[in-house]
């Protein structure tokens, strides 16, 4: 099955000229939580990540707010696996809400794309501080453009080329870059 057609499907990927929060544009872009509305769909996607991970000891899944939290808990119910989250506050990753790591924890963080990795890298520190045991990031979307340590398992592969706004094709063809999330999409 083409599991980027469900993201089509959901117009989860969109084709276009945007901007990114990075500043550069692009002429696609994802937007997991259009997916993760459907049920059976994010069951399928997320399916791809079990078939991965299955395998592996697994004590807890963290899934960082707010992208990976919905992910986080379809792979947890899945798999049969406690799921908590980290959220941040004052900008700050943060594990909250009486969740908690136990010395040695097998913690697979789970998210919904992963682009640079700094947010799931932050996230790993936080619950290593606390004693845990980072052994992977599961996500929906890996974009590939992330340099982390860690393995990677992935429901889809999606590499696109960003540009900055001089080189941009769609810049040079005229069209407006529209900001993701400024209107509703
Ligand atoms: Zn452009």
């Amino acid at each position: 099955m083409d599991l980027l057609e469900l993201f089509r499907e959901s117009e989860a990927l969109l084709e276009g000229h945007f901007l990114l929060s990075s500043g550069k544009h692009s002429q696609k872009y994802v937007q997991c939580a259009k997916l993760m509305q459907y049920p059976d769909k994010a069951r399928k996607v997320v399916a791809e990540v079990v078939e991965k991970v299955k395998d592996l000891d697994i004590d807890v899944i963290v899934g960082p707010a707010m992208g990976g939290i919905r992910a986080a808990y379809e792979l947890g119910s899945q798999l049969n696996i406690k799921t908590i989250f980290t959220e941040r506050v004052d900008n700050i990753m943060t594990l909250r809400r009486g969740f908690e790591i136990k010395e040695g924890d097998k913690i697979l963080i789970m998210e919904d794309v992963v682009t640079t990795g700094k947010s799931s890298m932050e996230t790993a520190k936080v619950l290593e501080d606390l004693g845990g045991n980072v052994i992977g990031i599961g996500c929906l979307v890996d974009r590939k453009v992330s340099q982390i340590d860690l393995p990677i398992y992935s429901a889809v592969e999606l590499f696109f080329e960003t540009y900055d706004k001089e080189n941009c094709p769609e810049c040079a063809k005229g069209t407006e870059a529209i900001k993701p999330g400024s209107r509703k999409m």
